[in-house]
């Protein structure tokens, strides 16, 4: 049996639905923190536990019977607490006998170069999964397509409402790239490692085929709106500056000046054909995945 956490939330649901449509739901179990989200994976026949990566004794009760774990990584914004969550549900795991635990953290080309913390626990994340002495699975995931609707969205977008986006586009990106992805497309490429993973230790780097700059994202917006969309990189005290405008308290604006000098520095341009080869088919392009996005 293989238990998921975070089932619930957006990555933990492809998988979920993923592993089951593969092989028996029964053999799926998904970690919740409220069951009243649930429903529907109770529905498809997926073995729903209640837990929280902050109270040990709910770990220690959902991994019972559990073969493979795959962690999801958790919303805590404070790095050094989110650590703390992954590092109990590491040693819950390894308590419980589970022989083989997968781990989903980020695709970086130098983690020792980021500035964000939260980055840097994705890597510590690893490092306590390969002391822990069971076999592992390490998906190393690109930045999500979808961000793009939170760095260039505008207004809040709801659930069910169309996202929308800037026409100028102002980030302190410069040339960066970035080998976006699509969490459905993450999500079904892990599930098929997990399928088949098991005996044996892999780092996977998961990414788009190609890499796109923001000039990239402006064109294909553009094309496929046929607005004129442009893109101006901005400085640092520029961007800092549209943050007190808009509002975004200090610490919060640091922590996404980071992701954007990650993006800037060349962090995320890293492209390998490993999901292309879990998918059996290439991931979406840039013009295909905005397409989605916004609906054009
Ligand atoms: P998501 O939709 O926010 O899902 C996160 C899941 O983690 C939710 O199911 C949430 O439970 C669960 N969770 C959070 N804290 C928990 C806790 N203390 N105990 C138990 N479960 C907890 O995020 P996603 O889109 O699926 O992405 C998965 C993860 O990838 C994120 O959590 C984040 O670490 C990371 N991420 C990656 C990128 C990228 O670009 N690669 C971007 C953003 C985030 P609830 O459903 O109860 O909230």
């Amino acid at each position: 049996m293989i238990l998921v956490t975070g089932a619930t939330g957006h990555l933990g649901r492809v998988v979920i639905e993923h592993l089951a449509k593969e092989g028996d739901a029964g053999q799926v179990a998904g970690l919740v923190r409220d069951e009243g989200k649930a429903s529907d994976l109770k529905a498809k026949g997926v073995d729903v536990r209640v837990g929280d990566y902050d109270d040990v004794a709910s770990l220690d009760a959902a991994m019972r019977g559990a073969e493979k774990v795959l962690l999801i990584s958790g919303t805590e914004m404070d790095a050094a607490k989110s650590l703390q969550q992954h590092a109990n549900v590491i040693d819950a795991a390894k308590r419980a006998g589970v022989r083989f635990i997968a781990y989903t953290g980020r695709a970086m080309r130098d983690p020792s170069a980021t500035e964000t913390e939260l980055m840097r626990r994705h890597f510590k994340t690893e490092d306590l999964i390969r002391e822990s002495g069971m076999t592992y699975a390490l998906f190393r995931n690109a930045l999500y397509l979808e961000s793009i609707a939170y760095f260039i969205g505008k207004g809040r977008s709801h659930p069910g409402q169309q996202a929308t986006f800037e026409t100028d586009i102002r980030l302190p990106t410069g040339d960066g790239r970035v080998a976006y992805t699509l969490r459905s497309e993450l999500g079904e490429g892990i599930a098929n490692a997990l399928h088949r993973d098991g005996r044996e230790d892999h780092v996977y780097t998961l990414t788009a085929g190609e890499a796109w700059s923001f000039h990239d994202v402006a064109r294909a917006l553009g094309e496929l709106s046929g607005k004129p969309v442009t893109y101006t990189s901005t400085d640092k005290a520029t961007f800092e500056a549209q943050m007190r405008e808009r509002g975004v308290p200090e610490a919060m604006a640091r922590v996404f000046h980071g992701f954007y000098r990650d993006i800037h520095d060349g962090q995320l341009d890293e492209v390998t054909p490993e999901l292309e080869g879990l998918l059996g088919r290439k991931p979406a392009s840039i013009k295909a995945g905005l397409k989605a996005l916004f609906n054009l």
